[in-house]
């Protein structure tokens, strides 16, 4: 089964301790903060994070949208 409910790209962050290097397995059911000992499960971990993943994507969005304007500044210059 191929999951793709979000981006892997995207770092999730533990909510307890602000760990960002979460060991993400897909083949383990729990995920175990290294930082605090905490147990979450994927779709918690992402219920926790849809703040962040969220500013990310506008954060995304925004950069995309910059070099857009960037790259379409040049091609007038030129
Ligand atoms: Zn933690």
């Amino acid at each position: 089964m191929s999951n793709s409910k979000y981006d892997r790209s995207i770092a999730l962050m533990c909510p307890t301790c602000g760990n960002r290097e979460l060991p993400v397995d897909e083949n383990e059911e729990m995920i175990v903060c290294g930082g605090c000992n905490r147990e979450f499960t994927e779709d918690e971990l992402i219920h926790e994070n849809s703040e962040v993943i969220e500013a990310e994507i506008e954060e995304i969005t925004e950069e995309i949208l910059d070099d857009f304007n960037k790259t379409f500044k040049n091609l007038f210059k030129n």
